[in-house]
């Protein structure tokens, strides 16, 4: 019996934890939490415990730390070097879709070496947006088979400044969750059909296609799936909805070991329900408030829009 507290998370991801100004048309926030493995792990913390893997500086501030002790979220691996915390700044536009990237400055992310402890081994792992170089080095550490699945996300930031390495780490991944814009771009290839077959012949057998307000498209081998997104009235910050959805999908599989293409449809549903918490309001905010049952009511609700 392994009695290590790592052992704990099934699910690991490896990401950014940032500090982000963001402005939307419904208002600006400046040096507030961010960061693709911060949505992802706790959006994912709803299902199982997660660890987590990625690299602070020295201005991070001790409230952020606290906001990601509020769940089951393992820090071991969340490391403070000297220097300054990745930000990023961003804007989006009225249609709320696309985010522009007004500023990255990734300051300690080069210094970055993640050293997985020797007892970790995660059965779930996630190469969340970050530098491909730092994905393939995690992905280098892992012990299969123990580690089941691995799933990456990545952006145009990396598809176009480091497209070799993230062509390796393709190679490698089992499952790839990106926006349609970035789908484009990596296939070179304007029509999502086919982006995401192209995709599959880069390597991963399972391609998510997030589209924003207009829900996602699952390939999974040769099967297909649809996926609407959940409606909602009010949309105050996109920022981490793509993170917070991959979070959904990933907690959801490692909670129930299923990997068989129904339940990955059940995995992109609870996915499109988390993130639709996020936009809700700036930052973590919103997925900071989800009560007890709220997941669940909306997911009935979400059920009974999409019967027919
Ligand atoms: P999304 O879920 O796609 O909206 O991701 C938003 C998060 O991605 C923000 O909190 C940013 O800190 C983070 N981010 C932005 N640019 C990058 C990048 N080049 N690499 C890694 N993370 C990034």
């Amino acid at each position: 019996m392994k009695s290590n507290a790592i052992l704990k998370y099934p699910l690991m991801v490896v990401g950014t934890v940032a500090i982000d100004s963001v402005q939307t048309p419904f208002g600006k926030r400046d040096s507030i939490f961010g960061g693709s493995a911060s949505y992802f792990s706790y959006a994912a913390s709803f299902f199982t415990p997660v660890e987590l893997i990625a690299v602070v500086g020295e201005d991070f501030p001790k409230d952020y730390r606290k906001v990601l002790k509020e769940r089951p979220i393992g820090l071991e691996h969340l490391v403070t070097i000297p220097g300054k915390t990745f930000h990023w700044k961003g804007k989006y536009e009225s249609d709320l879709n696309t985010a522009h990237t007004l500023d990255t400055q990734l300051n300690v992310l080069l210094q970055f070496k993640p050293k997985l402890k020797s007892n970790c081994e995660p059965e779930y792992l996630f190469l969340a947006n970050i530098d491909p170089e730092l994905q393939m080095d995690v992905l280098n550490q892992v012990k299969k088979p123990k580690c089941r699945f691995v799933a990456c996300d990545t952006m145009n930031f990396w598809i176009e400044g480091k497209r070799p390495q993230l062509e390796k780490v393709l190679k490698r991944v089992d499952m790839i969750i990106v926006n349609d814009g970035e789908a484009r771009l990596l296939a070179n290839e304007a029509i999502l059909m086919k982006a995401a077959r192209k995709i599959q012949a880069m390597g991963p057998g399972t391609v998510i296609i997030k589209k924003g307000e207009h829900g996602a498209f699952l390939f999974h081998e040769e099967q297909f799936f649809v996926l609407p997104a959940y409606p909602l009235e009010e949309v105050f910050d996109p920022t981490g909805a793509g993170d917070s959805f991959a979070g959904g999908v990933m907690g959801y599989l490692a909670k129930t070991r299923d990997l068989g293409f129904e339940n990955l449809k059940r995995a992109v549903v609870y996915g499109g329900i988390i993130a639709s918490f996020t936009v809700e309001d700036f930052g973590l905010e919103r997925l900071r408030t989800i009560r007890d049952g709220e997941i669940e009511n909306r997911l009935a609700d979400f059920r009974r829009l999409c019967l027919f």
